[in-house]
């Protein structure tokens, strides 16, 4: 049986060695971005220090091994999600500019006046402003999916909001604040039989799960490689091929061409249509080695490791005076937002990191979500397996302490409203 040592792990990160606030750093704000191992590390240093140059242009040695370096890290992403070909692994800056491609070639080119483009309410601005630009320009409409109880979209709902009227279908794997996964089956199943594509922003979900994108039979799957263990800087846009091939491109330039005459220009194969300009090498080089990392880790024992973290945390915080949780279930992935009565979620925040302890306060670029929840914001902490037991004993202890006000934490400010 395999077994995972989250001491061990976490060893292998650089920046959790440090002291923040003259305190050993706690981390707890992975939803936003991971920290990185020195292995991938390494892999960046070595790319500039070795194969620096540019790719698919020039017939030199290092040209060559830039090139391969890049076109392996896109086999290795294809094999990582289970997509059919690597011209369906497009590389991006991250998940809001995929979403942004999807949107502004496929939206541009397919929707009109009246078409419907189905969201929910706990979706991220990167899987909503985009969708609101093409809407303008189209003339199509938003419509919006209500959530259950318990955080995920509801699938009572869908029939109704999904109708013969839509034309693309965009939430989230798993939300960034709820942490629930959502019922893709369902939605993606309800999308196909009205004839609809659907567009999955697998951004929080890509660390903790493991993505087939053929098993889940989306058109779009979008993440970003500094949400699992990767560079800043890089995304992936998987598409379906039969879709890649219809859509226009989205910016013009070198690398995206086959011929360019002042008479007209013919575009380059997938997947190098939608890849204009030199690319960001060294991150997608470097993200190839979070992948293989990834992929070391990332069994049973990793996913157990998890659900203890998310048990040993839930009631952990349950037992704090005043705490009201976004969703009353534990999440799915170790992903914890609430908010304490009578505290401005802000006050807490600085108090934690007066202590080196990292989290998130505000509205997590979910303002849609806030409003539904009726929030201004709320606390998120979202832990990575490399947190230990330890660092959830000391912050649990320092919010308790905020509590009972026995540290500064900005007491009876505001009164937290607002549930699923
Ligand atoms: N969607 C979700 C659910 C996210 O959590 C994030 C990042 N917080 C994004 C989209 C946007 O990702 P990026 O900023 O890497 O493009």
């Amino acid at each position: 049986m395999s077994c995972f040592d989250p001491l061990k792990f976490r060893q292998q990160f650089p920046l959790l060695q440090k002291h923040v606030n003259e305190k050993p750093l706690i981390y707890f704000d992975n939803g936003a971005t991971t920290q990185k191992p020195q292995c991938v590390l390494d892999a960046y240093q070595d790319y500039y220090k070795a194969s620096n140059a540019n790719v698919h242009r020039a017939s030199h040695v290092l040209s060559a091994r830039a090139t391969r370096a890049f076109e392996e890290a896109r086999e290795a992403v294809r094999t990582f999600i289970n997509a059919a070909s690597s011209k369906e692994i497009i590389w991006t800056k991250g998940t809001t500019e995929g979403i942004n491609l999807i949107a502004g070639s496929w939206g541009e080119s397919q929707l009109k006046a009246g078409d419907e483009i189905v969201l929910s309410y706990s979706e991220h601005h990167a899987n909503i402003v985009p969708w609101q630009l093409v809407a303008e320009k189209t003339g199509a409409v938003i419509k919006i999916l209500p959530l259950s109880n318990n955080g995920t979209l509801d699938e009572s709902k869908l029939a109704e909001v999904i109708t013969a009227r839509t034309k693309v279908v965009a939430c989230a794997h798993i939300s960034n604040v709820i942490g629930r996964i959502n019922p893709l089956e369902k939605i993606i199943a309800r999308a196909k039989a009205v004839g609809a594509i659907t567009v999955i922003d697998g951004a929080q979900a890509i660390a903790h799960l493991s993505v087939d994108v053929q098993a889940l039979d989306c058109d779009f799957y979008l993440f970003s490689a500094h949400k699992m263990f990767g560079p800043t800087g890089v995304g992936v846009l998987y598409g379906r091929l039969a879709l890649l091939e219809q859509m226009p491109p989205y910016q013009g330039g070198g690398e995206m061409i086959q011929t360019v005459s002042f008479a007209g220009t013919s575009f380059n194969e997938l997947p190098f249509k939608f890849e204009a300009g030199t690319p960001n090498i060294a991150g997608v080089v470097a993200f190839a080695q979070a992948v293989r990392f990834l992929r070391t880790h990332q069994g049973q024992a990793f996913r157990d490791y998890e659900q203890k973290q998310i048990t040993y945390m839930m009631h952990k915080l349950q037992n704090i005076h005043g705490i009201r949780f976004i969703v009353s279930e534990a999440p799915d992935i170790p992903v914890f937002s609430f908010t304490l009565r009578g505290h401005h979620n802000h006050d807490i925040a600085t108090a934690l990191d007066s202590r080196g302890i990292a989290i998130r306060s505000g509205h997590h670029c979910a303002m849609p979500l806030m409003e539904y929840l009726k929030l201004s914001g709320c606390l998120r902490l979202s832990l990575a397996p490399y947190n230990t037991f330890a660092e959830i004993d000391e912050v649990i202890e320092v919010l308790t302490a905020i509590v009972r006000g026995e540290e500064p934490g900005g007491e009876h400010k505001v009164a937290s409203v607002g549930a699923l």
